[in-house]
């Protein structure tokens, strides 16, 4: 059995504040030590449910997160964007996802970095239902026929996504500074909670016969509300309905909608026959500079719970 684990970063345990998720810094260089520890929780739990293989697929912003040396090296481990599948690349072989790391859609009210797929939205409807990113990405899986069976979060992020994808297994993580800064406690946290994730994660996997694509039908409606106006004109490069910052498309399943919504956030009109090799040099430029050029961590007050269980797995 392939499990793969997406992961984003802003709903890790050890994460709470935005510059952790900003790439580049050295608070996301200590964010990024917090996802990795996470991953390789529940790495351990998808082996311990019955996985022969896991394929750990890094999505936050440019794709490249993990710490690749401090993976556990049983997981494959994919970086970056891909055009086919739009965004996610080949997933045809995966049998279950457990998505990791997940935050609140966007335009919801006192969450942690609420957006849905990218912050230049400001909320995000699909037939007239506000959504979160599971409601778009599970169902894009969902029509390749994977099912999402597992999502960790904050409690808001965790709440949105059981609405769309109610069979699958949750773990809710803390967003507020005290549950990482406060010595002994903190450790004792972290150290529970990621041993939820792995019990959680592995729960999961042995329950994969309970678990279902997510399937919307069709015809869609998506509407989304840019920031501001001059930025939808900026990213409708595709002459999508535009009224003032919204702007509206629709789409006969979530594949075509979804394929939508990536050429306007990421490929203007007359580079979108070029968005393979694009995307592909993108995937080696920041394959190698997260690697190799990242700055030092700061993890500023926080306690760091990278410990023996990380050298177990050979970190
Ligand atoms: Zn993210």
């Amino acid at each position: 059995m392939h499990v793969a684990i997406f992961a984003d970063i802003e709903g890790s345990f050890g994460i709470w504040r935005m510059r952790q998720c900003r790439t580049g810094t050295s608070e996301w260089q200590y964010g990024r030590e917090c996802l990795t520890e996470d991953v390789n929780h529940v790495i351990q739990g998808a082996f311990e449910g019955g996985a022969t293989k896991v394929t750990v697929k890094d999505t936050h912003d440019t794709g490249f997160n993990c710490l690749t040396q401090k993976l556990d090296s049983r997981a494959n481990y994919v970086g970056g964007h891909f055009v086919r599948p739009t965004l996610f690349g080949e997933s045809k072989d995966y049998d279950l996802i457990l998505y990791v790391a997940i935050h609140a859609g966007a335009g919801t009210q006192n969450a942690f970095f609420p957006h849905t797929h990218y912050g230049i939205f400001s909320d995000f409807k699909i037939n007239d239902h506000r959504v979160c990113e599971m409601d778009i990405y599970a169902a894009a899986l969902g029509e390749l026929g994977l099912p999402v069976g597992f999502f960790s979060g904050e409690d808001i992020a965790v709440q949105q996504a059981q609405n769309c994808l109610p069979w699958a297994k949750s773990v809710v993580v803390d967003k507020r500074k005290e549950a990482y800064v406060s010595g002994e406690k903190s450790l004792r946290y972290l150290a529970e909670g990621r041993d939820n994730l792995r019990k959680t994660a592995s729960e999961a996997v042995r329950n994969i016969d309970g678990m279902k694509p997510l399937i919307v039908q069709g015809p869609l409606h998506f509407e989304t509300e840019f920031r501001n106006e001059k930025l939808a004109k900026k990213f409708n490069t595709w002459n999508f309905k535009q009224t003032g910052a919204r702007v509206e498309w629709d789409a006969q399943n979530m594949t075509e909608g979804f394929e939508k919504l990536n050429k306007l956030t990421f490929f203007p009109k007359r580079i979108y026959p070029f968005r393979g090799p694009i995307t592909m040099m993108m995937r080696k430029y920041f394959g190698i500079k997260s690697r190799y050029f990242a700055p030092q961590p700061n993890s500023e007050d926080a306690v760091l719970a990278v410990g023996p269980e990380v050298c177990l797995f050979g970190g």
